[in-house]
């Protein structure tokens, strides 16, 4: 089998990657939803791969994986890879997740990332009352995600909260010391939202980046008592180009509340000062930023190999990438806590995407399916309304 064309249309926001080959069989990936701009960077990649047999991935892949970097430089190789091993899959009949080594589980567990309630205003209480929704969504979800500090945009209501002025620019360009009171106000948020959960639903905090790492330890240690699941990029983390390990090893030597970084990360070599220092004990890959699903599952191993936990990134990843999470979920070591459950937006991307269980989560897991390659398939007559001009002939 060999590759004849690489294909990239913009589908809403989310640039979706087609591979096409000589044996009639395509392959399916997708970028974030965050991240329409990367098309021209897909197509780049169209050369080096053509006229490789798509059904040796890692072989095909040797030729693009040096070509792509950190977040967000990392999504048109990533996206590639799961469309080559939807193409493998077809190909031998088989799930991709057996062509991973098989599955431990026949349910995936997620996390609540991606299912919101618009906060009220900014008060723990506001906090609490979003908190109560997500725990009574129909999904049932035994996890949920929280945004606060630096990410959640806290210190921007009042300038009492931090030292530095707040800069409202995109992708978090803000860092520095907090206040006392900016510090308090946070960790009083974080208590009114267990209040709520109880220790029925654990609670994970995406943090950062930009905590000073006294700031980072104060916080850490005063949510001990709380036994929340993670607390994430307090420091380094979403868009930061480098990763600095051993500032992340001092935290977490000061802590018993579990530290969790990566989702910028890209490739295995990245993850090596993390892993290998023991400065993390949860880490956050995204499949679609890390350089897909078996790169995700060989940094599993080695994670699992050092003590130290995996619950993949997955928010805007969308409806294939969500096909894509279940795969190599299913086949993850036991160091696996869960991935962060990515929903169709618009709501049209579920006729588009066909094949996934309705509805796709119970009880907070997903039932692993067992169906070739990702298992799904792409209703092209749903899609075609959606495509953009200059993208008409995606489907050809
Ligand atoms: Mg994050």
């Amino acid at each position: 089998m060999k590759i004849t064309d690489l294909k990239c249309a913009i589908i809403g926001n989310h640039p979706v990657i087609r591979v096409v080959t000589d044996e009639g069989i395509d392959g399916y990936g997708q970028i974030q939803l965050t991240k329409p701009y990367l098309k021209p960077q897909v197509l780049f990649y169209k050369d080096f791969l053509i006229g490789e047999d798509p059904t040796n991935v890692e072989r095909t892949m040797l030729r693009i994986r040096r070509l792509g970097a950190f977040k967000p430089w990392g999504s048109g190789v990533s996206a590639i890879e799961i469309a080559l091993w939807d193409i493998a899959g077809k190909a031998a009949g088989l799930p991709v997740y057996k062509l991973l080594g098989g599955k431990i589980r026949d349910r995936v567990r997620v996390y609540n990332g991606a299912v919101r309630f618009p906060l009220a205003g900014h008060t723990p209480a506001d906090y609490a009352d979003v908190m109560a929704k997500m725990k009574a969504s129909k999904e049932g979800f035994t996890i949920i995600k929280q945004a606060i500090g630096y990410h959640g945009g806290q210190f921007a209501h009042s300038p009492d909260l931090a030292y530095n002025e707040w800069q409202s620019a995109f992708r978090f360009p803000n860092r520095g010391p907090l206040t006392e009171k900016g510090l308090k106000y946070v960790i009083a948020c974080v208590e009114a939202m267990k209040e709520v959960l109880g220790d029925e639903v654990g609670l994970a905090l995406d943090c950062g980046p930009g905590w000073t790492l006294p700031d980072a330890v104060r916080l850490a240690r005063a949510l001990e008592p709380l036994n929340v699941i993670w607390l994430e990029d307090l420091l380094t983390g979403d868009h930061t180009p480098y990763v600095i390990a051993d500032l992340y090893r001092e935290l977490i030597q000061k802590t018993s509340t579990p530290i969790h970084t990566g989702e910028e990360i890209y490739l295995r070599q990245n993850f090596m000062d993390l892993i290998e220092k023991h400065a993390v004990n949860v880490i956050g890959p995204d499949p679609e930023d890390v350089g897909g699903i078996a790169e995700l599952k060989w940094i599993a191993e080695y994670a699992d190999l050092h003590g130290i936990m995996i619950a993949p990134h997955g928010i805007f990843d969308g409806l294939i990438g969500l096909a894509a999470q279940v795969q190599v979920g299913a086949a993850m070591p036991q160091n696996y806590i869960a991935f962060e459950y990515p929903i169709g937006q618009p709501s049209w991307w579920y006729d588009i995407v066909q094949g996934l269980p309705n509805p796709v989560v119970k009880n907070g897991f997903i039932d692993v399916w067992d169906k070739p390659g990702l298992g799904i398939e792409i209703n092209v007559e749903a899609a075609r309304p959606h495509l953009r001009d200059e993208d008409s002939g995606f489907f050809a």
